[in-house]
């Protein structure tokens, strides 16, 4: 009986007609003639970033809903063009959009989460032995409205289909060939890591890993789906994302992030009384504005600092709600700054260690760099820094707990 195989590819693999044509190659050698076979692309390269270009050259607040609307055209693309692709090789295929299988999401445009997949056209074209090939990142309400699922949304796609169709191979193809100990495009001597465990991925995701996205991740543990991380270019395999055992590696931090895609937004001199606090995150929960680290200084006077840092898109939107707030409550106002990123340190052998933070600690003082903020998980240490600083930081982390290949 031959495997149920969903493969993911992303962007960058599809940027261009040659990468495009060597992914229906590398999907029909998967495709052995038992094989079932349901891929899943990306837009081609930095097409998404482009459409967001374009809305932005409209409208400084486009409307979530016509944003998807515009968004999803770039997955539309790909897959019909890896279907013809397909089909040269003399390959059966055909290509759906999120809709056209089923995909159901919530209403919250953008960002929408899945809330089902009926998948009833993939098994009817699966059955008259075609490669599905479905467009990535995209979904529709009950309604029948265009969604998005959030930026590498694709990564999602994969792994929900993988998990509705009780795939046997879930494989995320992309531009390096596993998950690194850090960034390898700004750690050269980062190793691949050959197994690494659900909890440990998903905090590395949410602290800036883009290798995968942290939804997806989140997903793949709730369903038990084994995720294989690997190169697009290379045949070698990858690193297998999964549940934690005893073979895994046991050190202590197991890989370095970073996320330059933070913002810091500070209210001054804000009265310190009772309920301020729940009134500034509860008006930025309104505007769906999701807040990240929150600090509050010890108060002089009866008047305190608070500060926040949240997703850098969202940095202007923030100073609008927390002005007219400050306002309100009878602040002395608002400052923000874009030139800030987030460098952490993740992994389980922390739960068992102590000392690991203040080593961090120590290695930012020893390059002079300043700590700006401090958060801290069962799993992970986070600081943020001025963004300048971030590659620095990021290799002499990575230094500091030992994490560089072996050298001989
Ligand atoms: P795709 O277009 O295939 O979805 P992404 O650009 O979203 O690919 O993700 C792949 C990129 O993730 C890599 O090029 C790499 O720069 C980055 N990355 C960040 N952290 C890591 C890490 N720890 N291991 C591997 N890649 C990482
Ligand atoms: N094209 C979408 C993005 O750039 C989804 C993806 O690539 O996974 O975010
Ligand atoms: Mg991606």
């Amino acid at each position: 009986m031959g495997q149920l195989i969903v493969q993911k590819y992303g962007g960058s693999s599809v940027a261009d007609p040659e990468k495009i044509k060597n992914v229906a190659r590398r999907v029909a050698e998967s495709a052995a003639p038992d094989h079932r076979m349901v891929v899943v692309v990306s837009a081609m390269g930095k097409t998404t970033d482009g459409l967001l270009a374009l809305a932005a050259a409209i409208s400084s607040n486009p409307d979530p809903r016509e944003m998807d609307m515009l968004l999803a055209t770039g997955e539309q693309v790909t897959v019909g063009l890896l279907a013809m692709a397909l089909q040269s090789l003399g390959r059966p295929a055909c290509s759906f959009t999120g809709p056209q299988v089923g995909l159901y999401t919530d209403e919250v445009h953008t960002r929408a989460r899945i809330k089902r997949i009926t998948a009833e056209r993939i098994s009817a074209a699966l059955d008259a032995g075609k490669i599905v090939v479905v467009a990535g990142f995209q979904g529709m309400t009950e309604q029948g409205d265009i969604t998005t699922l959030g930026r590498g949304g694709s990564d999602l796609t994969g792994v929900a289909i993988a998990a509705a169709l009780k795939a046997d191979v879930c494989e995320i193809f992309t531009d390096v060939d596993g998950v690194y100990t850090a960034d390898p495009n700004v750690v050269p001597d980062a190793r691949k890591l050959a197994r690494v465990s659900y909890d440990e991925m998903l905090e590395m995701a949410s602290l800036g890993a883009k290798v995968l996205q942290s939804r997806s991740v989140e997903f793949a543990k709730k369903y038990g789906v084994s995720v294989h991380v690997r190169s697009t270019f290379k045949p070698d395999p990858g690193t297998l994302v999964t549940r934690e055992d005893h073979s895994m590696e046991e050190a202590v931090v197991t890989g370095i992030t970073h996320d330059r895609g933070q913002a810091k937004v500070s209210i001054l001199r804000v009265p310190d009384r009772p309920g301020i606090a729940g009134q500034v995150s509860g008006g930025l929960g309104a505007q769906s504005i999701v807040v990240d680290m929150i600090v509050q200084n010890i108060s002089r006077d009866g008047l305190t600092d608070i500060s926040f840092t949240l997703p850098r898109v969202d940095r202007q939107r923030a100073e609008r709600v927390l002005a007219g707030l400050a306002r309100e409550i009878g602040a002395e106002g608002v400052v923000a700054d874009d030139r800030v990123a987030k460098v952490s340190i993740v992994g389980v052998g922390m739960r068992s260690h102590a000392g690991v933070a203040a080593r961090m600690f120590t290695t930012m003082s020893k390059e002079g760099i300043n700590i700006q903020m401090i958060s801290t998980s069962e799993i992970a240490v986070s600081c943020v820094i001025e963004d300048k600083y971030t590659e620095l930081a990021v290799r002499a982390l990575h230094d500091t707990f030992e994490l560089g290949r072996e050298r001989d």
